[in-house]
């Protein structure tokens, strides 16, 4: 679907269709997003969610793929032309005249108002006679940047839905809980049994959230990988932490990478079952750690397939 390149916008896609599921969709929407190009794709997504012959937005029907294309007759695109603004010319000719005409070949006719925001008081007083009295088929989308500069008539007369704007990852974790993780984290290759022990320690005594050490793990890790397979760190949700990331993968393999990430589902789900943190966090660590010449192999992981080949096998001690 088109909204598929939407990132998040989770709950919002779900009431959407929630709303076309159960033939709850209202006549007229304000989709209100810092990025009006994300605000355009979720408009787009739902106008096909709307047409689609089977009422999924499947994206092959043939009304899917013409919404697609941007070319379906009954999606009518409304922009500000002349000066940035959307006149009363402009919205009476494309809007509120248009709508008046039945649609062409759905039982729906979506106009989809880009930078509504631009409507001059005149534009909006005109719309507000169509969004008074909508044709049972007509749906307005109205893009808008910030929602406040609708008229109060306006508003009332719209479902407002606001995008989220994704938040920095880094920035949803307070600094120093930041820190206290992170840099466990990066020094993992050099812990031993008691080392571990501490670092989970600290974070207790710092009372860090254990979701906070969950998601951190999760995320370092995720950009390990994303390292290690694509050699690209443009994309890391820890951006800051770029440079730490990039040298601590100098100590893991591919695979150990993928069983440091399985680790902390695991250690998400104890915590869910509400296992003992202390245990669950003493785990986390113990199977995170890279194996490197430094550290004895347990007996567990000198069977696995982290190790397949037997020559390296050799190279590593077992721990006794
Ligand atoms: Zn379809």
């Amino acid at each position: 679907m088109l909204w598929d390149s939407v990132p998040g916008q989770g709950a919002l896609k779900k009431r959407l269709s929630d709303a076309v599921r159960h033939g709850q969709v209202s006549h007229a929407y304000i989709l209100e997003a810092a990025d009006l190009s994300a605000g355009m794709q979720m408009a787009r997504g739902f106008s096909q969610l709307l047409l689609c012959e089977y009422g999924t937005g499947c994206g092959t029907c043939r009304s899917c793929r013409l919404v697609e294309m941007g070319s379906h007759l009954d999606v009518i695109y409304v922009l500000p032309e002349k000066n940035n603004v959307l006149t009363v010319d402009e919205i009476r000719k494309k809007l509120v005249d248009d709508m008046e005409i039945r649609p062409f070949r759905s039982s729906r006719k979506i106009y989809v108002v880009d930078q509504a925001d631009k409507m001059t008081v005149e534009a909006q007083n005109a719309l507000l006679k169509t969004l008074e009295e909508p044709p049972s088929y007509g749906i307005i989308l109205l893009l808008a940047e910030n929602s406040e500069s609708f008229l109060p008539t306006i508003l009332s007369r719209c479902v407002l839905l606001r995008l989220q704007t994704d938040p920095d990852p880094e920035e949803r974790f307070p600094e120093e809980e930041r820190r206290a993780v992170l840099s466990v984290c990066l020094n993992l290759h050099e812990l031993d049994s008691t080392g571990i022990s501490g670092a989970v320690d600290s974070w207790q005594e710092a009372h860090i959230p254990s979701e906070t050490v969950v998601m951190l793990f999760r995320y370092w890790f995720r950009d390990m990988l994303l390292w290690k397979s694509a050699g690209n760190d443009t994309r890391f949700l820890l951006h800051s932490e770029s440079r730490n990331i990039r040298e601590a993968a100098e100590h893991y393999s591919f695979q150990q990478i993928q069983k440091a990430l399985s680790a902390v589902d695991r250690a998400e789900t104890r915590i869910y079952l509400n296992v003992n943190e202390t245990i669950a966090f003493n785990m986390l660590l113990m199977d995170c750690r890279p194996v490197t010449e430094n550290r004895p192999l347990t007996a567990e992981e000198f069977d696995e397939y982290l190790i397949p080949d037997e020559e390296e096998k050799r190279f590593y001690r077992m721990e006794s």
